[in-house]
């Protein structure tokens, strides 16, 4: 997607602070960090929101879940715990039309959100 920051932050055209990179994904820590740990994950492949998740991408979305709770562990959530979050569309409080994963920790969010 020509017009799409997350892709063009895959593609290398917008840097970002990386912390992981596979054939699938890449994790970059959040522009705005809204906690002491606030990083994002994102396929490479540009799937708009969660809600337009196709079959085909169930097992794609498992590996998302499952690196995003080892890169946590990894950035020392392990013990205290972290939120993992995937707003969608404008009710959902999504900014940017590449599906990701927020999370963040470091500190204890109140639930709930605004
Ligand atoms: P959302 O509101 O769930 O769509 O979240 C989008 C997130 O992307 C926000 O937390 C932004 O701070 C973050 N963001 C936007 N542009 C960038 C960027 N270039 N690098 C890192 N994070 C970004
Ligand atoms: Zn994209």
């Amino acid at each position: 997607m020509s017009d799409c920051i997350f892709c063009k932050i895959i593609a290398g055209e917008i840097p970002c602070k990386k912390i992981y990179e596979d054939d699938e994904m890449l994790a970059f820590y959040d522009l705005t960090p809204q906690a002491p740990v606030h990083f994002l994950l994102i396929p490479k492949k540009h799937i708009r929101n969660l809600m337009e998740l196709e079959p085909g991408d169930i097992a794609l979305s498992g590996r998302l879940l499952n690196k995003a709770q080892e890169l946590a562990k990894e950035l020392g959530c392990g013990e205290k715990g972290a939120r993992f979050v995937i707003n969608a569309k404008r009710d959902g409080g999504q900014t940017v039309d590449h599906l990701h994963l927020h999370i963040l920790g470091g500190r204890q969010l109140i639930w709930p959100p605004g």
